[in-house]
């Protein structure tokens, strides 16, 4: 999922956590001033939030920034315990940037609330799930990168007692051998 913020009125301030000296959207900013304007102070759902990995931020109904999310941070307003979003921004050549920037919010609602969720068609590709070899961790392929051997070794040790000759004879014994690759 990616999360979707909306920028508010433009408004000067003192008391910023993340040491703003202004919030909010303002004509022709530049998607970093986007980013900087919108990436907090916000109520966020650390459950939810910790699973988002993009951010599009939204100024009068456009996108006009995009990012990666790479870290949340907390922070003690007068109103209570925020977060704020670190990211990288994203430019051209990156699908979620190239198919949102500067188009209408694809998560529009009725709602007041700044902060929405929602699946982007776009995000299908960077789509994580967990490592087949069963070590917990997230990847956007089959396996992190070198578990393949990981999970093959510790097949040849469950089945084979560690020996990949016992494998491998095991293996062209019980398959058919493979027609010639073209
Ligand atoms: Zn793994």
């Amino acid at each position: 999922m990616a999360v979707r913020i909306r920028l508010g009125n433009y408004e000067q301030t003192t008391t910023d956590v993340l040491q703003r000296t202004a919030i909010g959207y303002f004509p022709r900013m530049t998607e970093e001033e986007a980013m900087e304007a919108g990436r907090g102070v916000w109520r966020l759902d650390m459950r939810i939030i910790s699973r988002e990995r993009f951010v599009l931020i939204v100024g009068e109904g456009l996108v006009r920034a995009v990012g990666e999310i790479t870290a949340v941070t907390e922070h003690l307003t007068d109103r209570g315990l925020k977060k704020a979003l670190e990211t990288d921004l994203l430019g051209p050549g990156h699908p979620l940037y190239d198919t949102y920037i500067n188009q209408p919010d694809p998560l529009a609602n009725e709602s007041r609330n700044s902060i929405r969720y929602g699946d982007l068609p776009e995000e299908a590709a960077f789509r994580t799930r967990d490592c087949a070899c069963g070590c917990g961790e997230t990847t956007t392929h089959p396996f992190v990168p070198g578990h393949e051997l990981r999970a093959i070794m510790a097949r040849v040790r469950e089945h084979f007692g560690g020996s990949a000759l016992d494998f491998i004879t095991w293996l062209d014994t019980e398959l058919p051998p493979a027609a010639p690759a073209a």
